[in-house]
């Protein structure tokens, strides 16, 4: 089964109403291949889905940061998955390193929140730094690796070392899920991607998208997109 190529663009805690007008406008207007080659999920702060989802092109989808572990209540400064359901977003970034790191996310936290996204119908991104917690199958799951060393750092992972992890990842699927999940999940990279480093990487075999963060604000996150073809 072919895997389509995959684009993730984090916007983590950036924007205001103005930068975020400008990026969608960027994004709208930009030359990118057609939704059968690449699929491109942009992810802004909660704030600004609503309107982002509106303004954005049809073929281009969102996705939440964040949600909480289980269904909605007496949970103050959360965000649950069925009301991402309820919006018509379709994703959700789940153990981002830096939730991770700030926020004390265990593996254990994430997994329960991955399973919990996905029962409610949601599209999971789940982030893992150097080990694999979930282990879903039949719903749409992509796993991006993120070396928490290449994160904003301009410190990115070489194509041959992402190749490695990819791939061992994708034997870990195989053995522990089944050939069918190892061969159709796609397995995307995270960590100082940009425009000039996005080719060489998405030449690799088990490389199928990015989730790029910094880049993801500029002009530049269309040519990411572009390394799709
Ligand atoms: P970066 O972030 O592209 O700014 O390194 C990647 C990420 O955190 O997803």
């Amino acid at each position: 089964m072919g895997r389509k190529f995959f684009v993730g663009g984090n916007w983590k805690c950036n924007g205001t109403t103005d930068q975020v007008e400008k990026i969608v406008k960027t994004l709208n207007e930009g030359q990118v291949p057609s939704p059968d080659v690449v699929e491109v999920v942009v992810s802004p702060p909660y704030v600004f889905l609503p309107v982002v989802k509106s303004q954005l092109r049809p073929e281009f989808q969102v996705a939440a940061q964040n949600c909480w572990v289980k269904k909605g209540g007496a949970f103050t400064g959360e965000v649950s998955a069925e009301m991402l359901v309820n919006l018509g977003v379709p994703w959700v970034i789940l153990g981002h390193s830096e939730r991770r790191a700030l926020l004390g996310e265990s593996n254990e936290f994430v997994g329960d929140k991955v399973a919990y996204a996905l029962s409610q119908g949601l599209k999971v991104i789940a982030c893992v730094g150097e080990t694999l917690e979930q282990r879903e199958a039949g719903s749409t799951v992509v796993i991006a690796y993120e070396p928490v060393w290449a994160i904003g750092t301009g410190k990115v992972a070489t194509p041959d070392q992402a190749q490695e992890v990819h791939a061992s990842l994708r034997d870990w699927l195989r053995i522990n899920v089944s050939p069918e999940v190892a061969e159709s999940t796609r397995i995307i990279y995270g960590g100082s991607v940009t425009g000039a480093n996005c080719k060489e990487l998405a030449a690799k075999h088990d490389v199928d998208g990015f989730l790029v963060g910094g880049a993801s604000l500029k002009p530049e996150f269309i040519d990411i997109i572009n390394s799709a073809t």
